[in-house]
């Protein structure tokens, strides 16, 4: 009898240790310290070899109903030579983890967008929007000010604009009045890029409302519903849009530089908020839906740092 589709171990991102391998892994070896990237790829098929390894024809995602998550003692890795990762000795595991997902995802959709503005632009003070600071936001955030000269950040919990402007961000609360703030501190025209974050229709409207003639709109946000999409205010805005979820392993070099960095100048102290105990699991996702905690690492083995 099939399992119910509730039925899987969750989690996505995971760093540990090669316990086995199967006979087609050439690349890693028992032993071998090892990061994951949140869905396997093939790396050989259409889509691998032309930088989209998110949509590998041949890749299943952690934590569904079709490949069991990390968050467990043991992880099934499909594809590990094209899954894997080695993991770079100086980084320590609570920020290698953010490599699986998180970090990639929030500095994809800064990659995206200033890949999307003209050269001409960057002669010029830049200005982004990261909308939504949560942990991928803040890595958005984080990826911005590498980029852009002024960037702001969009929530509605204090916490996190709080966490945003240490990381140098314009905090604005979310409010009504937001769209309006932004546009002051922008010449009245609106910044060039937007990062949406969040992936819901309010946020996309916010974001098109914001975004300046001619800029950019860089959505990682896992939109399931409908957008509003008016097409005279597309025309009109000369607005670029780009969806979808972030190929990690395209951009984790890049990424594992950017973060390696970042540790250095100390902006990931604190970033994962706690680290605790497999087994106590189920208390800090209630405590995360409350918005009472960040980034968590959870240690299915004592020798995590
Ligand atoms: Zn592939």
């Amino acid at each position: 009898m099939p399992f119910p589709a509730w039925d899987f171990i969750v989690g996505h991102e995971v760093v540990g240790f090669v316990h086995e391998v199967g006979p087609d892994v050439k690349k890693f070896k028992v032993g071998d310290r090892v990061v994951s990237a949140f869905v396997s790829s093939c790396r050989e098929c259409f889509f691998c070899v032309r930088g989209l390894t998110c949509r590998c024809e041949n890749s299943l995602t952690f934590g569904t109903p079709g490949l069991d998550g990390t968050q467990a003692e043991y992880a099934r890795i499909p594809l590990a030579d094209g899954t894997l990762f080695p993991a770079p000795a100086d980084l320590k595991d609570q920020h290698l983890v953010l490599l699986g997902d998180i970090f990639p995802t929030g500095y994809s959709t800064v990659w995206h967008a200033w890949k999307f503005l003209p050269e001409e632009v960057k002669q010029f003070p830049t200005s982004a929007v990261v909308l939504g600071c949560g942990p991928v936001g803040l890595c958005g955030v984080l990826s911005a000010k590498q980029k852009f000269t002024k960037v702001f950040a969009v929530d509605s919990v204090q916490a996190r604009l709080d966490q945003a402007a240490r990381y140098g961000a314009i905090p604005i609360l979310l409010n009504a009045n937001t769209a309006a703030a932004i546009r002051a501190q922008t010449d009245g025209r609106g910044p060039d890029a937007v990062m949406e974050i969040v992936g819901a229709p309010d946020a996309f409207d916010l974001a098109l409302d914001i975004v300046r003639v001619g800029g950019v709109i860089a959505s990682c946000g896992l939109h399931t519903s409908t957008l509003h999409m008016p097409g005279l205010k597309l025309y009109q805005k000369n607005v670029a849009l780009k969806f979808g979820r972030t190929s990690v392993i395209d951009l984790y070099d890049e990424c594992v530089e950017l973060l390696r960095k970042l540790v250095k100048e100390g902006k990931m102290d604190g970033f994962v908020e706690a680290s605790v105990r497999l087994s106590n699991a189920p208390e800090y996702y209630d405590l995360f839906d409350k918005r009472e905690i960040g980034k968590t690492l959870f240690q299915a083995v004592s020798s995590l740092n």
